[in-house]
């Protein structure tokens, strides 16, 4: 591709070609990197895959001097480093993997202008020699990658990240560019506000992913439920499978092999030589599945991921998106799949009331938690619903479980009065708290041996809901936490009302539930293998 022959191509867009073997720029790309060429500051809020690296490469490459880069991703930076130097790109990291010798080496190419770019993990820019070196050499421009880091509204908090509001004190003339993949409104004012980018502009791409299909489902039995979807719609193909705890990855890992699919652990328990063994297999074979905790992904550049599937609840949406993100980056169809369940409520309320931190930060938690529950009792298209949350309109997409399903609503009032009441009975005639398998217990008449030694079955609510299922009982359950009118607190989980009860309770109010689903949703596009 030739430039308009009168018109010079920009030094932005030979770096493009001559460096980076690239024809066009993509989406805001060339507005980024002209804005920051020109001096300015920049806050860039793009999707996992959209290209946010070369926002701040090629500035630095066309701006004389060396372009710091803060990054988090310590175990990623000689990878980074590596692709640079193989397209000729001069680069260079210093963090706390390297011994004494390599940094000053590294220092001392800083010094003596021989790299376009310094890759720094945050905790180097406390250290008070770190800011003289830099005061020593000449920069470029300040990037601070996965600036969501520095919001405590956000899901991935680094205290190390405050320190950087004082690269503007110290350089205020050195242009700085911000890149996060997420992008609430609360945290891309608090990124804002916390880096001091008063003066920045915004560039905030959407966040849709078209490609790939949300599907989130009631969890019965996650393992069966996992292999029949790589069975039926995923045969070969890579993926990850996201679990909480590292005995969950531990054990699907292993189910997945014994059931023939080519899966391989990964999580922080494992030494740093089979992580990376494995994380070379994912990335250089075909068809691995990958069964990881969230210490798996950040900054894997894998484009055919086929599918990312959750067995247990993410603890933000913020989290969600940038961990289904990964699925789908060359813009094949793919999907993002989350089995979740009433004990994954239960447990994620255990996590936050035994958290360290403030009553504040417990609070920031459980509003993580409540927009989670949220998405997945939702009867709208998730895709609204996940934009919406990244402040983005959309129309519905076609192509989600609850496009391609409409769940059926019923009016669950009088249900949700049935399960509310026997709440409030044990609480009130009883003193006594419960979780939500006794009550349901009680309400379908069961008198299991736990309903016995507590004279539950002379309760006048007990046997008054058999018209559900057990299964029914609890999708109720999990959809009056998701509408807060029902809360679970405490080590094992039990219920108590909320404010909001009280209106049910009083006919005040209408509850709409959705139907447990009788079928799982298939993929439109199933027929593709
Ligand atoms: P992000 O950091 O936003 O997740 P990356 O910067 O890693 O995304 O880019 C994702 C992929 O897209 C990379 O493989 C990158 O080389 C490629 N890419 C970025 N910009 C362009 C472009 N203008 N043309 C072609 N490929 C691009
Ligand atoms: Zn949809």
């Amino acid at each position: 591709l030739a430039g308009t022959p009168d018109i010079p191509d920009s030094d932005a867009l030979r770096c493009l070609r001559r460096v980076f073997g690239y024809d066009a720029f993509r989406g805001e790309q060339r507005e980024i990197i002209e804005h920051v060429v020109d001096g300015g500051d920049a806050l860039v809020l793009m999707p996992t895959g959209g290209g946010k690296s070369l926002c701040y490469q090629i500035p630095a490459l066309v701006r004389p001097g060396v372009g710091i880069v803060v990054s988090p991703l310590i175990a990623l930076m000689q990878d980074q480093v590596d692709a640079l130097r193989a397209l000729g790109v001069r680069a260079g990291f210093l963090n706390s993997t390297q011994d004494p010798d390599e940094r000053r080496m590294v220092e001392a190419e800083f010094l003596a202008g021989e790299l376009d770019l310094l890759y720094l993990a945050p905790e180097r820019l406390r250290v008070e020699a770190t800011l003289r070196l830099l005061d020593r050499g000449k920069i470029s421009l300040f990037a601070i990658d996965e600036a969501h880091c520095v919001a405590q509204w956000g899901h991935d908090f680094r205290p190390d990240y405050l320190a950087l509001s004082a690269l503007h004190e110290r350089w205020p003339d050195v242009p700085r560019i911000a890149l996060t993949a997420t992008a609430t409104e609360a945290t891309r004012r608090e990124i804002a506000a916390r880096l001091k980018l008063d003066d920045a502009r915004h560039f905030v791409a959407s966040f849709d992913r078209p490609n790939i299909q949300y599907r989130i489902v009631p969890k019965n039995e996650p393992k069966r439920q996992l292999l029949e979807l790589l069975r039926t719609e995923h045969a070969g193909d890579a993926g990850v499978v996201y679990c909480l705890s590292r005995k969950g990855v531990e054990d699907t890992a292993a189910f997945l092999v014994q059931s023939g699919i080519d899966a391989l652990p990964y999580h922080a328990g494992l030494d740093a030589a089979t992580r990376a063994a494995h994380q070379s297999r994912f990335l250089r074979e075909d068809g691995i599945v990958m069964v990881a905790t969230i210490a798996f992904g950040m900054g894997i550049d894998k484009p055919d991921v086929r599918f990312v599937a959750h067995l247990d609840l993410p603890k933000s949406v913020e989290g969600y998106y940038q961990e289904t993100g990964r699925a789908g980056r060359d813009g094949q169809p793919s999907t993002a799949w989350l089995a979740y369940g009433l004990q994954d409520v239960v447990q994620q309320r255990k996590l936050i009331d035994g958290s360290e931190g403030d009553e504040a930060h417990r609070r920031r938690l459980a509003a993580h938690l409540e927009a989670m529950l949220a998405l997945c009792e939702t009867v709208e298209c998730r895709r609204v619903q996940l934009l919406a949350y990244f402040g983005q309109q959309s129309g519905p997409c076609g192509n989600c479980d609850t496009c391609i399903a409409p769940p059926v609503t019923w009016d669950g009032t009088i249900a949700a009065q049935k399960f509310l009441s026997t709440v409030l009975r044990l609480a009130r005639e009883r003193r006594q708290k419960f979780g939500a398998g006794q009550i349901i217990d009680i309400l379908l008449g069961k008198k299991t041996a736990k309903v016995i030694q507590h004279d539950h079955d002379a309760l006048t609510v007990f046997g008054i809901g058999t018209e559900l299922s057990m299964a029914e009982w609890r999708g109720v359950v999990r959809q009056l936490l998701a509408q807060r009118l029902l809360a679970v607190e405490g080590e094992y989980g039990t219920l108590v009302l909320t404010d909001d009860s009280g209106d049910v309770l009083g006919s005040r109010r209408q509850v709409l539930l959705r139907r447990e689903p009788e079928k799982p949703v298939r993929s439109a596009g199933a027929a593709r293998s």
